[in-house]
């Protein structure tokens, strides 16, 4: 097999596939993705898969009503198949809130995301169960979808193949290889690999090819713990939405017939270094008291569930930056070396949009201007971007908004 391609892309995520898949439909005659482990072993499997645009910043609501828009019609568009579960999305907030949500929904409407607030009747009919609550707001995005993450990044990697990438996997890139202000290629244990342009698709592992070249990024591994609650056998309750209760800073969305896929969304990942980890070496499932309080809270948010059990769980690492927004870039000083990492927790409903656009970079070497804001170079001018409302740490928890 050939070692040399027009571009290389390090690691087999949404990220990396998506901007491999759009780097051949440009015309770019050889795209070659190399994964250390298999594809979807990092993040994009692990996922919980929401795709909403209902978001605090309107470069990222746009990000991710295309999302939304590339895998609504991912198999029409490949002929692959893939469950995209138009379920809704829907906000709950308590009314303290008010001010946070409807600028989250004036931001979202005017990206171009269908948002708009209900009134509790109208929730509690969209999700019976729900705690109703006189003083809450509730926010409803008809078109917020989920998709199970490994199968999506599996369609996307057929997608990527049916149009020539070639993929090759149990293939962990050991060194970045650069000559003259240049990148040469890239180095695993056994093979040399040669191009002229590398993508650095690798999120939390990021920095240790990094560091073989003496770099270091803003990208903090940060764990997240998700649990799957059973519908307790006596009851007949459904989670018919993806939802978000900032009540007690849960986001929720079905899994199979009579589970519930549940994750808590705190504040200031960045700075708290307590959940800070190896991502190649943490603890797997959810400590028991992180599932002790995600149930408390759950039983709090849909009263049916506080008999309901967990079923399993899992831990996870978030690639974090400090203003939890992308960092999406090429390295000054060695041509033809670019990178897109640090998602924070939403980089499966970002990935077409960035791959579009990163892919653009790499085929034209002109950076499309509006990932211009999303430079590394901000961390040093300390002009970070700021989200459409008050941070999360000023509200003393998970922003009502998600
Ligand atoms: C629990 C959890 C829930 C989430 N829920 C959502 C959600 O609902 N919606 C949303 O939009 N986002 C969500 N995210 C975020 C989303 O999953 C990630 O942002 C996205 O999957 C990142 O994709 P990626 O391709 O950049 O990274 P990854 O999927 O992590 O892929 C990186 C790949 O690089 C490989 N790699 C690393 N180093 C090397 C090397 N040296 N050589 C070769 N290969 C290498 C890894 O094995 C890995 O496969 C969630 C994340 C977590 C952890």
């Amino acid at each position: 097999m050939a070692s040399t391609a027009d571009v290389i892309v390090v690691g087999g995520g949404v990220t990396g596939l998506t901007a491999a898949l759009q780097l051949r439909e440009r015309g770019v005659r050889e795209v070659l993705v190399l994964e250390r482990h298999t594809v979807g072993a990092g993040q994009s499997g692990r996922a919980a898969g929401v795709v909403r645009g209902t978001v605090r910043h309107d470069v990222v609501s746009q990000m991710q009503l295309e999302g939304q828009e590339f895998l609504g019609n991912f198999t029409e568009k490949y002929g692959i198949p893939l469950d995209v579960h138009r379920v809704g999305y829907l906000l709950v907030a308590s009314r303290e809130h008010r001010s946070y949500v409807q600028a989250t929904r004036a931001v979202a409407s005017r990206a171009g995301c269908n948002v708009r607030e209900i009134d509790e009747a109208t929730a509690l009919t969209l999700q019976p169960g729900l705690a109703d609550s006189p003083s809450a707001i509730y926010l409803h995005e008809p078109g917020g979808v989920y998709v199970d993450p490994m199968p999506a990044t599996h369609a996307i990697l057929l997608a990527a193949r049916q149009a020539g990438v070639r993929v090759i996997d149990d293939c962990p890139v050991r060194t970045l290889r650069t000559e003259k202000g240049k990148i040469r290629g890239v180095d695993t244990e056994s093979e040399r690999y040669s191009a002229p342009v590398v993508f650095l698709a690798t999120s939390v592992w990021a920095q240790p090819l990094l560091a073989t070249m003496g770099w270091e990024l803003p990208v903090r591994p940060h764990v997240a713990e998700m649990a799957f609650f059973h519908v307790p056998a006596s009851s007949d309750f459904r989670l018919n939405c993806v939802l978000f209760d900032s009540r007690v800073g849960l986001y929720m969305r079905p899994e199979e017939q009579r589970l519930l896929f549940v994750g808590r969304r705190e504040s200031d990942y960045y700075g708290t270094d307590k959940d800070l980890v190896d991502p190649d070496c943490y603890r797997q499932t959810a400590t028991h008291s992180a599932i002790k309080e995600m149930h408390v809270r759950l039983g709090t948010a849909l009263p049916p569930m506080h008999a309901g059990f967990v079923h399993r769980t899992y831990a996870c690492t978030y690639d974090v930056t400090p203003d939890e927004m992308p960092i999406l870039d090429r390295f000054c000083g060695t041509e033809g070396l670019y990178f897109a990492l640090g998602f924070s927790g939403g980089g499966f409903s970002s990935a077409p949009w960035i791959a579009k656009r990163m892919a653009a970079w790499m085929d034209l070497g002109v950076s499309p201007p509006e990932i211009e804001m999303f430079r590394a170079a901000r961390f040093n001018t300390g002009q970070l971007i700021r989200w459409a409302n008050t941070p999360a740490d000023e509200m003393g928890g998970a922003a009502p908004d998600g």
